[in-house]
């Protein structure tokens, strides 16, 4: 017999750099979302996107956060797009050790963005007035066992969280990752 297929939702936002004005309601958003208890501030830095700025070279790049890279890396990329030439880590999605972003001013736990978990469209698109940011939504298959075991290991760490705290399982996690490095 055939392997199950289930679909998946996939959730993507394009970012058009082309049309970011650079005014940062987006970080302003997202770090008052995620304030603790939630809208009680706002700091940028706690924003899981950042806009990368040089009004003066009349570059703006909203950066969103990805994947922890717990070491720098080894080389760099320069980009060059309709003659402005960006700096080398302008597109990066990292929480790494060779800059501030995305790491939580208090904790120094990196940031990730969650797609606004629970709301409908995330925050940031919805507050960006020039179309910047645009979401989309699209159904992918996948394997039923594959999804199951994403499940699974979800509902794990929502058991552990909810035990033992967010903070602390992110904690471990980064001095897991940083023990297996070194
Ligand atoms: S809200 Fe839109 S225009 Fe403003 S900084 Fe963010 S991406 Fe750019
Ligand atoms: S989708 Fe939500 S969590 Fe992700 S950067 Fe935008 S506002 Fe922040």
């Amino acid at each position: 017999m055939a392997d199950e297929k289930k679909t998946k939702t996939i959730k993507t936002i394009k970012v058009n750099a082309d049309l970011c004005n650079g005014c940062r309601a987006c970080e302003m958003i997202c770090s008052a979302f995620h304030a603790e208890p939630k809208y009680s501030s706002n700091n940028p830095e706690r924003s899981r996107i950042r806009v990368i700025r040089e009004p003066l070279r009349d570059q703006y790049v909203p950066v969103y956060a990805g994947e922890y890279a717990g070491a720098e890396c080894a080389g760099r990329d320069k980009y060059v797009i309709d003659g402005k030439e960006y700096d080398e880590c302008a597109f990066c999605r990292a929480s790494c050790p060779s800059r501030d972003l995305f790491k939580e001013p208090d904790s120094g736990l990196p940031l990730k963005c969650d797609m606004c978990e629970g709301e409908e469209e995330p925050l940031c698109v919805k507050w960006c007035l020039v179309d910047a940011l645009t979401y989309e939504e699209r159904e992918e298959e996948v394997d039923e066992e594959e999804e199951e075991s994403v499940e699974e290991m979800e509902i794990g760490l929502e058991s552990l969280a909810e035990k033992y705290g967010l903070s602390k399982i992110m904690e471990t996690v980064a001095r897991m990752s940083a023990e297996k490095k070194g």
